[in-house]
């Protein structure tokens, strides 16, 4: 047996305190969430909308939920009248989108912009230099209703701790470079979220503020 809310607390007592856990909950059933949540974890991440929208229904609502997947643009009104979180903002389009539809019930919408760190081409994201074009077009600044909290990123699905690190340092030069040009007045644009079961330590230590944790807290997926 998994002991879901023991993983939790002995995982928390491990993080730095400034790190955010976000209990990846994807494939794992409402009655496994509510054992994580009774141990006193809030901040639950899923990657498919459906998936989000049914369980949501059926659990408390005080948990914060995080989107982590890609979110094609005619999902995101679904989402965005209760989300806490989308952690994988990967174009212009989808940020234009999240703000009109935020703009509409006049809340705003906490988002991360997903940069492509991975070898992988699977993996979403902008690239650094795309993401600076779009910041340096002053764009994201007329989008009232999004709040750009900061960056998030996936390394490279291997055991190769070299190249992993490699890739999350990357991420985190990205993320000063980018806070010191256009947020560097702005205390919200604060997270740096990367690191997941096989490899959050190597991301805590190169600067993580937000781990997004599912199989060593539920166990694996099938
Ligand atoms: C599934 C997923 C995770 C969690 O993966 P684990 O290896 O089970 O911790 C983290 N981030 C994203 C974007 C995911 O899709």
């Amino acid at each position: 047996m998994i002991d879901i809310a023991g993983n939790i607390l002995d995982i928390k007592s491990k993080l730095p305190s400034n790190v955010t856990l976000v209990a990846v909950s994807k494939t794992k059933p409402v009655s496994e969430i509510l054992k994580a949540y009774d141990s006193g974890q809030r901040i639950f991440g899923e990657n498919r909308v459906q998936e989000l929208l049914a369980k949501r229904d059926l659990l408390p609502n005080d948990i914060e939920w995080h989107l982590i997947g890609h979110l094609q643009t005619n999902k995101a009104k679904y989402i965005v009248p209760f989300v806490s979180m989308i952690e994988s903002v990967d174009s212009l389009k989808l940020l234009k989108t999240v703000n009109s539809e935020a703009a509409k019930i006049s809340r705003t919408v906490r988002c991360l912009l997903q940069i492509h760190i991975a070898s992988e081409e699977t993996k979403f994201g902008f690239s650094p230099e795309e993401l600076i074009s779009i910041l340096d077009s002053g764009e994201i600044n007329d989008l009232q209703y999004v709040k750009v909290c900061g960056l998030m990123g996936m390394a490279t699905y291997t055991s190769d701790t070299v190249r992993v690190r490699s890739e999350f340092r990357y991420l985190s030069d990205c993320y000063s470079l980018i806070k010191k040009r256009y947020f560097d007045a702005d205390p919200l644009f604060s997270d740096i979220s990367m690191g997941m079961s096989g490899d959050y330590t190597i991301a805590v230590e190169e600067g993580s503020t937000m781990v997004r944790l599912g199989s060593i807290i539920f166990g694996e997926r099938k």
